[in-house]
């Protein structure tokens, strides 16, 4: 197995401890939970990196933060 890529970005408030691949931002269960407009934004964002973190906007990192904050959000709600 490859052990190329990072944990979910929701290990970052300590709400995951799943290992994703690298062009992945969260797990597939947090990935998820995120609203369908603001992962295609980041996904388009993230394209537009070309594959190359160096080149990522701001505008990416403000996608990404809205998106832990929403899912951050609805785990709160289940918990
Ligand atoms: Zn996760």
């Amino acid at each position: 197995m490859k052990t190329d890529g990072h944990p979910c970005r929701m290990s970052r408030h300590n709400l995951c401890a799943v290992h994703v691949r690298r062009g992945m931002l969260m797990c597939r269960a947090h990935w998820y939970m995120v609203p369908p407009e603001l992962r295609s934004r980041i996904n388009e964002l993230w394209g537009a990196c070309g594959g190359n973190i160096l080149n990522l906007t701001p505008e990416y990192f403000e996608a990404v933060r809205a998106a832990t904050d929403d899912v951050k959000a609805r785990l709160e709600l289940m918990a």
